[in-house]
């Protein structure tokens, strides 16, 4: 990133720029920038090889005005104290704009995961657990998965919460397998939400998405599941990466033998018939829609001219800095913004979450629709605002989702 851009200095000027617009006065405009609570460890594992790992991790509780703190753990070589602080930052607006009960907060290891045995990973969650543990709670603090954590991970939070408390509290973690109370439909949820935010842009602008060509950056999580639902509403992947690179295909990729020849390699390059493109490249191609959905900081000053997209739906979180943001404006490239586009993984985290606390189990169908109606009510919302406004998306779902949240402060009021 940019030296005047960080993930921080982006969502601290986002909130600036909201309070500004919502006339917020400068006592909430404080409380919201920075977190209610930062917790810094250090995680001490035993590796396989006899020798002691130290890894520095970070739970970051941005606001819980609106309910329990609720966000992602990333293990990442590169995470830092401050992005944590703004992807939390950014989970209390997504929370909000998605309208379900929960504050924002964000965790994440410094450690590259892809190096480690899935022992050690073991070793390491429930370390870093028992470090937080006094902090978390289906009440207090409800973790999920993020970039390169999944619903193993959650499985060993939950388990080692439970552990420590002396019984089975399986609504303290959400993104778990489905054995163990996950919520059909989890896994799938962002990728999916982000494409009904994709279908209503489409709508609204006029863009058809039969055989419309779609390009995706990462082959993860979100954006595998994200090429999945586009190809359900007969659109057209042709290009997909991940850190090895990418590849391209005119007539449109197979998924499911993307994911196999993935699963063997642990690359999407090198498929017969398609061509290895560099993550530059893919970004660059001419298409439809644009879907990053792997790191910030994608879309720059650097390539904002070279991105020949009608659309871009961020199913990262903040792959676009302000610079970009602005140009895409003007070019009229709808944007649909991270904090609307990707909150159907805590819109789904949520019915999870519920379900659990009944002792519940909704069949995928029930999932399904429910998350699309969320989805439809939170894009519709935002829309509304950006109309008024006439703005961008991505201001209007702030003012939306901070909005919300300042609300709520006032009503609670400020204790003592
Ligand atoms: P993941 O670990 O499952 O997948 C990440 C993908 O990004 C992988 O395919 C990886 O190879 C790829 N990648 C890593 N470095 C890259 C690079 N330099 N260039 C291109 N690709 C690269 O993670 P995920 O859960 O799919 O998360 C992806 C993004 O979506 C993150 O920004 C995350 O914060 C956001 N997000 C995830 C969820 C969720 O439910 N998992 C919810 C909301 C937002």
């Amino acid at each position: 990133m940019s030296e005047e851009h960080t993930p921080l200095t982006v969502a601290q000027s986002q909130l600036k720029l909201a309070c500004k617009k919502l006339e917020l006065d400068s006592g909430i405009h404080k409380m919201l920038s920075l977190p209610k609570r930062s917790i810094s460890v250090s995680i001490d594992i035993r590796m396989d090889n006899g020798t002691v790992g130290v890894f520095n991790g970070v739970r970051v509780q941005h606001w819980d005005a609106r309910g329990p703190f609720k966000g992602g753990i990333r293990y990442s070589p590169n995470v830092t104290q401050d992005d944590v602080i703004a992807l939390a930052m950014l989970m209390t607006w997504k929370c909000a704009i998605a309208d379900i009960p929960f504050g924002g907060a964000k965790g994440g290891i410094c450690v590259d995961s892809k190096k480690m045995s899935k022992h050690e990973l073991e070793r390491l969650t429930r370390r870093y657990v028992s470090l937080i543990f006094e902090y978390l709670g289906p009440h207090r603090d409800i973790p999920a998965p993020d970039m390169y954590t999944d619903a193993q991970t959650m499985a060993w939070i939950m388990d080692t919460y439970s552990q420590l408390k002396g019984y089975s509290i399986p609504e303290s973690a959400t993104g778990k397998p489905v054995e163990i109370g996950g919520s059909w439909g989890r896994t799938e949820a962002t990728g999916r939400g982000v494409i009904h935010c994709v279908k209503q842009a489409a709508e609204n602008n006029g863009l058809k998405l039969k055989n419309a060509p779609i390009v995706i950056q990462g082959f993860g999580n979100v954006g595998y599941n994200a090429a999945v639902a586009a190809q359900e509403v007969g659109a057209k992947v042709i290009a997909v990466s991940d850190s090895t690179g990418g590849i391209y295909c005119q007539d449109g990729l197979n998924i499911p033998d993307v994911l196999m020849h993935k699963e063997k390699t642990n690359s999407v390059q090198n498929i017969k018939d398609c061509k290895n493109i560099t993550n530059q490249e893919l970004l660059e191609l001419q298409c439809d829609v644009l879907i990053p959905a792997a790191l910030e900081n994608q879309i720059t000053c650097k390539n904002v001219d070279k991105i020949k997209a009608k659309m871009v739906a961020e199913a990262a979180n903040g792959p676009t800095n302000p610079d970009a943001d602005k140009v895409l404006f003007e070019k009229g490239i709808c944007l649909i913004p991270d904090v609307l586009a990707n909150c159907g993984g805590v819109t789904v985290s949520y019915f999870e979450w519920v379900q659990n606390l009944t002792r519940e189990q909704w069949p995928l169908d029930k999932v399904n629709r429910k998350l699309e109606e969320k989805m439809t009510k939170a894009f519709n919302d935002v829309v509304g605002i950006a109309e008024k406004e006439e703005s961008d998306m991505r201001t209007g779902a702030l003012m939306l989702g901070v909005g919300r949240v300042a609300n709520a402060i006032k009503t609670l009021g400020l204790w003592p």
